[in-house]
């Protein structure tokens, strides 16, 4: 490439204008940035022509690969009927009322009501003023307090990032005051030498009711969880751990809100991940497979006595001051009510079809000496790499094995993600099984070439 035509390269330029998120600098200062013109299926196409299998379904929602005629036809069919509109004083599309239709249809309650934001992060938020107002309104003013887990994600506005137990949030001075983290139901992380996974869930149970007598229960709003943790690094609960719970946020009428932004529409096997693990939330929090990633949006599924309440209360002050501009849009609504009957039709008994070659792959790389655990279920899983299994001790942390990983994945076609040093698969629910089989051969091989020059 000549001078001139590096500078006006695809990198250069991506480089020159755009503010990078969630990317690591040096990584891309050294290895550039891939610009992708389009899909097929399951893969992704740079500028340069390259394919990769991407096997994290871009960030878990393009469910249903980068090219579904459905999907696009219901899209195209929306622009050319009414192309946009908002849900402010009392007007709202067409499609947005299907959609809530639908969405209360299928929600894991009877009663449910919607309310519509352009991302989790904003439905997160969104819940969470909905039960300071509540509060507000029931004459609780000090209810305030969020309970979230370790290593939740939840977001990056200001409210969802304080939810979010990550310590990365700390260089912009978070969490905010009465966002409380608990201990992340990882078992094989966070039990203790000598606890079984039963005590280990015991010991997470007894340290919410601490927690709730310490802070008061009336001082608390609500209880936050993913159905498993995703950006976490694919934490599925410890054993018995939202039956452990449930119980005691009962007792303590706080509402218990399932963050089902990756696990709703099917990513664990069932339509919603609480049905995976058998409890009923208060609320629901839907984004990313929502749309299958097609339009960006999220919604605040209530259950019937939070939506009750939240109507009694907007009734007395005569409205509930909040929304976004796009909140339902037409587009997204048409798209959403496709991915749905897409899900209801076919993509869920897909989850369900390659679930067990999923997990079968996982747990053959699983026998690598150095992959330590792997974990998951339905169509979500992770790895994590560790310099020696016996005493999970981790790489040094200069070294991050599982972005090196990662790397040479990219070099030989695939698409994955590198979560502390744990590698994550969240592959599209429409991968056949040649698809299936490349993911595995293509990450097996990345592994012994990156722990071949480790070793
Ligand atoms: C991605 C994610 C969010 C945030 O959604 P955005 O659309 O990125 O704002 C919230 N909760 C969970 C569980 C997520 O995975």
């Amino acid at each position: 490439m000549s001078p001139t035509d590096r500078l006006n390269s695809w990198d250069a330029r991506a480089k020159s204008a755009s503010f990078f998120g969630f990317t690591d600098l040096p990584s891309i200062e050294a290895r550039g940035t891939v610009v992708l013109t389009g899909g097929e299926g399951p893969y992704v196409i740079d500028t340069e022509g390259r394919r990769y299998l991407d096997a994290n379904a871009g960030l878990w929602n393009m469910i249903a690969g980068f090219d579904h005629p459905a999907l696009r036809q219901a899209a195209q069919d929306q622009y050319a009927r009414f192309p946009g509109y908002h849900a402010f004083f009392g007007r709202m599309s067409d499609q947005t009322v299907m959609l809530s239709e639908k969405l209360a249809e299928v929600a894991p309650f009877d009663g449910a009501k919607v309310f519509y934001t352009n991302s989790g992060s904003e439905a997160n938020d969104t819940m969470v003023k909905m039960l300071w107002f509540l509060a507000g309104s029931e004459g609780q003013p000090q209810r305030r307090k969020i309970l979230t887990r370790g290593n939740a994600y939840h977001g990056v506005t200001a409210v969802s990032a304080s939810m979010t137990a990550k310590p990365y949030n700390a260089v912009f001075g978070l969490p905010l005051p009465g966002f409380i983290h608990l201990t992340c139901p990882h078992y094989w992380r966070e039990g203790r030498a000598d606890e079984t996974e039963t005590q280990f869930t015991a010991r997470l149970a007894a340290e919410l009711e601490e927690v709730i007598a310490r802070e008061g229960a009336d001082t608390i709003a609500g209880f936050f969880a993913e159905p498993v943790q995703g950006a976490g690094g694919v934490i599925p609960p410890s054993a018995g751990y939202f039956d452990a719970i449930l119980p005691i946020l009962r007792r303590h009428g706080i509402p218990i809100i399932a963050d089902e932004v990756i696990t709703g529409f099917g990513r664990t096997g069932a339509l919603w991940g609480c049905q995976t693990y058998d409890f009923v939330p208060d609320a629901v929090i839907s984004s990313k497979a929502l749309t299958a990633g097609y339009f960006p949006m999220g919604a605040v599924i209530l259950g019937p006595d939070l939506a009750d309440r939240l109507q009694r209360a907007t009734n007395a002050i005569e409205e509930f001051p909040h929304g976004f501009t796009a909140s339902g849009h037409p587009v997204g609504c048409a798209i959403a009510l496709a991915a749905i009957d897409l899900v209801q039709t076919d993509l869920l008994d897909r989850v369900r079809t390659l679930t067990p070659s999923f997990q079968a792959g996982m747990a053959r790389l699983a026998q690598h000496p150095h992959i330590g655990e792997a974990r998951g279920v339905g169509l979500m899983g992770a790895l994590e790499a560790v310099k020696d299994k016996a005493t999970k001790t981790p790489w040094d942390g200069h070294l991050s094995v599982s972005e090196r990983i990662a790397n040479t994945c990219t070099d030989h076609g695939l698409i994955c993600r590198p979560l502390g040093q744990a590698i994550v698969l969240c592959p599209a629910f429409t991968l056949t099984d040649d698809q299936m089989s490349e993911m595995f051969t293509k990450l097996e091989a990345a592994l012994e070439e990156v722990f071949a020059g480790l070793t």
